[in-house]
């Protein structure tokens, strides 16, 4: 879906949340656009169907749900094109085929989402792609003395996965217009909302919509988002390639975006709040959060982005595994699983040791991915609190 003109397209972000991507009259009235089930869609003469001039033409391809979505959340990033995806990974390998070709080679930050360094490493290595992987903080000209006569697509995520170091898009963009390269740019941590990465120099910009769009943890959703530059390559590959979102999970997205704007808010504050708790706690070696003034690239943070969401890391100084068992599973609050951007609190443990190739990772200790849901922050706190308790007996005895 393209964008167009909106009558809501100058209102405040927050107004634009709730009445963007929607046509009540278009709906007998109906405040929220129902969920379209359909695969046929039926032309009503001849003329229609041969000129293919119809808004709707199948179902894989379009729907009132679909566009509204699309419409808004174009709007949001800033772009010329949004394409709604099965998921966020969907949304991630729709972005890297719309722009690689076989033979060329694509830069990637040693810091992306991990399923995407599969897919870069294995389908796409297939199809005949070299990836080179760089750390997230070289500087530009180290970054530029990378590039080789075929590298054609710098595909990054900032702030990176697990360990939330921000990347200087910018600098990045600057690298890759030089250079004649796409710009990819996974900004599912921001949301469009605290980050658009197309207003700085990327091409393209990808929401696992899975997390804050959706927001309550109930369906898998995916967005990419292009630039006039990159849009028309979007459409052509996302229609080849067969995939589209199902009806019922583009309402999900749906409803969740009226929402997102009061949740992101609050995400943001008890997470700061609880990331500089946890800087007092002596079991912590380190807190991973772009928006604490102490962290490494909190600079960049501060320049490029309006707000931090509620997922951060935090690194705790060497324990036996037995310790870090008895902290995490008595946990009440604070689930164990992956994903996150729904309502509620979550933990993971995670090692980067495992899998970063650029740079090694050199510190000790496990690394914990919380996610700060929107329960009552002192309720959070008492449960970590507890939790540090076990794994002080632990570590004690
Ligand atoms: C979760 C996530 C994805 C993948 O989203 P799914 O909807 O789970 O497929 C992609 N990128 C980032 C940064 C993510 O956190």
């Amino acid at each position: 879906m393209t964008k167009k003109a909106d009558p809501h397209a100058d209102a405040h972000v927050d107004t634009w949340l709730v009445h963007g991507g929607r046509d009540p009259w278009a709906q007998h009235g109906f405040v929220n656009t129902p969920v379209y089930r359909g695969s046929t869609i039926l032309y009503p003469d001849l003329a229609t169907i041969e000129s293919q001039k119809q808004t709707y033409t199948y179902g894989r391809k379009g729907s009132p749900s679909m566009a509204g979505l699309e419409e808004a959340l174009c709007h949001l990033e800033a772009g010329a094109r949004t394409m709604l995806q099965p998921s966020g990974l969907a949304a991630v390998t729709t972005a890297i085929l719309s722009v690689a070709a076989a033979g060329e080679h694509m830069l990637v930050a040693d810091t992306v989402y991990r399923p995407a360094r599969h897919f870069c490493d294995g389908v796409l290595k297939r199809m005949g792609v070299e990836v080179t992987y760089f750390d997230p903080g070289l500087a530009e000209a180290d970054l530029a003395s990378m590039l080789r006569p075929n590298t054609r697509v710098i595909y990054v995520e900032s702030p990176g996965s697990q360990t939330f170091e921000v990347m200087d898009i910018p600098a990045v963009a600057r690298v890759a217009r030089a250079a004649n390269c796409w710009l990819l740019a996974d900004n599912t941590w921001a949301s469009p909302l605290y980050c658009q990465p197309l207003t700085l120099g990327a091409d393209i910009s990808i929401q696992a919509a899975t997390k804050y769009v959706v927001g309550h943890a109930d369906a898998m959703l995916g967005a990419v988002t292009a630039n006039a530059r990159a849009a028309d390559r979007l459409r052509d590959t996302q229609f080849a390639m067969g995939t589209c979102a199902g009806s019922e999970e583009i309402y999900l997205g749906t409803r969740g975006l009226r929402t997102m704007g009061v949740r992101l808010a609050h995400h943001h504050q008890s997470a700061l709040a609880m990331a500089e708790w946890l800087q007092q706690r002596p079991e912590i070696a380190r807190v991973m959060h772009p928006a604490l003034p102490g962290f490494p690239t909190h600079h960049l943070w501060k320049r490029d982005f309006k707000g931090a969401s509620g997922l951060f890391g935090v690194l705790l100084k060497p324990v036996p595994r037995d310790a870090l068992a008895a902290m995490l599973d008595g946990l009440t609050l604070f689930g164990m699983g992956y994903s996150w951007g729904g309502f509620e609190s979550l933990i993971v443990p995670f090692e980067p040791k495992a899998y970063r190739t650029a740079t090694p990772w050199t510190e000790p200790g496990y690394g914990l991915r919380l996610h700060i849901g929107l329960e009552d922050l002192d309720d959070l706190k008492r449960d970590l609190a507890a939790g540090f308790d076990r794994l002080n007996a632990v570590t004690r005895s």
